[in-house]
């Protein structure tokens, strides 16, 4: 698209929010008023002259959004998603900072590749793109990559993601040699002995469905290793998109007995339980499994009360081809970026009563904390400083022709949402009301 092309907001070189309720949760402030994005940064309002006027009276404002856990599939085929739909998509949502897993093909665990890939983000302009490298090489257990090296080469942290990372001394090694690194090991917690040929939650689901069930008990048996062996060995340690409420407790518990550990739970986990199988078939079917609406709905207190440090979407875009199949055979995991914070406002805000600012920082502050990021706060000095426009109260249904990602395969589609994002600014105009700038 040419700047020609541009409709006014994406072509201007400033914008003037005008009333909008400004939630800056890195410096932890909140109030009322004007806001001029610039080049040189963001400032109240009202600013220079000829700047792009927004009415804000029904908008929030708010830091980028932070998303830890996504699949973009690159390098890949490019069939589910390539890194400009991906980008694009992540966008949408208000996401400006994302860490990209690597089970990719081939896997991320090599610096080149790691490298190559940072770089393709920031050709595409896209301003947070931060990788988790393989843990092991060819994310196939037996070898420790070269952490350092690919920590060099820009890696945040480290992970076989899709996989645990099962052989204890192989494990101690890893958390001693990425502490050393100030980095962090997030573990996908299941243990494959008690998983395997498992499709959904364990019990009426899978009964019902026809299929093997996977039990909390798998994914409860790998945590308690995990803080086994960092109590044991040192080393900080992320258990990702955890599914169980004896996980969260554990890890909270451990926390507070001072081990450097840290979770984040996904929305689908906090918003749909295990009878949504049997509504939208395959396209509830992920890793860890939607459980119980009782667990889910201790899952979403436990978040709503600060056990939790960051929500993340695992955002996994899969193609129709892979999904919609018979629940046994279709791919795993569901596609995220786009529905990341209105699924996550609507449970943790509407229906446990969180702030949004609280609801906010564990979309930002939270998994800036578990990635060792500095995220700017909304106002200052510095045209890096993305911020996000959110109409909290506009209804919406996400529809087949409507989200950006290459991929179709989410429980959310056709389903009624609220809250939506309307613009994003990243030191530049970059979305808005549904059209990008790049
Ligand atoms: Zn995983």
């Amino acid at each position: 698209m040419t700047g020609r092309d541009l409709p006014a907001g994406l072509a201007a070189g400033s914008w003037l929010v005008r009333g909008a309720r400004l939630i800056d949760t890195v410096a932890g402030s909140e109030l009322h008023g004007d806001i001029y994005l610039c080049r040189e940064g963001v400032f109240p309002g009202p600013g220079e002259e000829g700047a792009f006027e927004i009415d804000g009276s029904d908008l929030w404002v708010f830091p980028g959004l932070l998303d830890m856990h996504v699949h973009l599939r690159v390098p890949g085929p490019g069939r589910a998603e390539t890194l400009e739909s991906g980008l694009r998509c992540a966008l949408a949502g208000g996401v400006t900072s994302l860490c990209m897993m690597p089970n990719t093909d081939p896997p991320l665990d090599s610096p080149d590749l790691v490298r190559s890939l940072l770089e393709s983000c920031a050709s595409l302009g896209y301003p947070g793109a931060n990788v988790a490298a393989c843990l092991t090489r060819g994310r196939r257990g037996a070898e420790l990559t070269d952490l350092e090296e690919l920590h060099q080469a820009g890696a945040r942290a480290f992970t076989d993601d899709g996989d645990p990372l099962e052989d204890d001394s192989l494990f101690a090694e890893a958390l001693e040699r990425i502490g050393a690194l100030d980095a962090v090991l997030m573990e996908h917690p299941e243990v494959r002995s008690i998983s395997a040929g498992g499709c959904v939650n364990e019990g009426r689901a899978a009964r019902l469905s026809g299929v093997g069930g996977i039990p909390c008990r798998s994914e409860i048996a790998d945590v308690q290793r995990c803080l086994e062996l960092v109590r044991a060995g040192g080393g900080r340690l992320h258990l990702t998109h955890l599914s169980c409420p004896e996980s969260v407790e554990m890890v909270a518990g451990a926390r507070a007995g001072g081990l450097p550990v840290s979770c984040d739970v996904t929305p689908h986990h906090i918003a749909l339980d295990d009878s949504e199988i049997r509504r939208v078939g395959a396209m509830a079917k992920m890793n860890p499994p939607l459980r119980t609406a009782e667990q889910r709905e201790r899952l979403a207190r436990m978040t709503a009360a600060g056990l939790v440090d960051a929500v993340a979407s695992d955002h996994a875009p899969h193609p129709d081809s892979s999904k919609r199949k018979p629940i046994a055979e279709a791919s795993f995991g569901i596609t995220g970026l786009e529905t990341l914070l209105p699924v996550t406002l609507e449970v943790l805000g509407r229906e446990m009563g969180l702030a949004a600012s609280g609801v906010i920082s564990l979309l930002t502050t939270g998994p800036a904390r578990v990635l060792g990021l500095t995220l700017p706060g909304l106002l200052g000095d510095g045209g890096s400083r993305p911020a996000v426009l959110f109409d909290p109260g506009a209804g919406y249904t996400l529809e087949r022709v409507g989200t950006f990602s290459r991929s179709r395969n989410t429980p959310f589609l056709d389903r009624p949402l609220t809250g939506r994002v309307k613009g994003v600014w990243i030191g530049r105009p970059a979305y808005l009301g549904g059209m990008f700038a790049t």
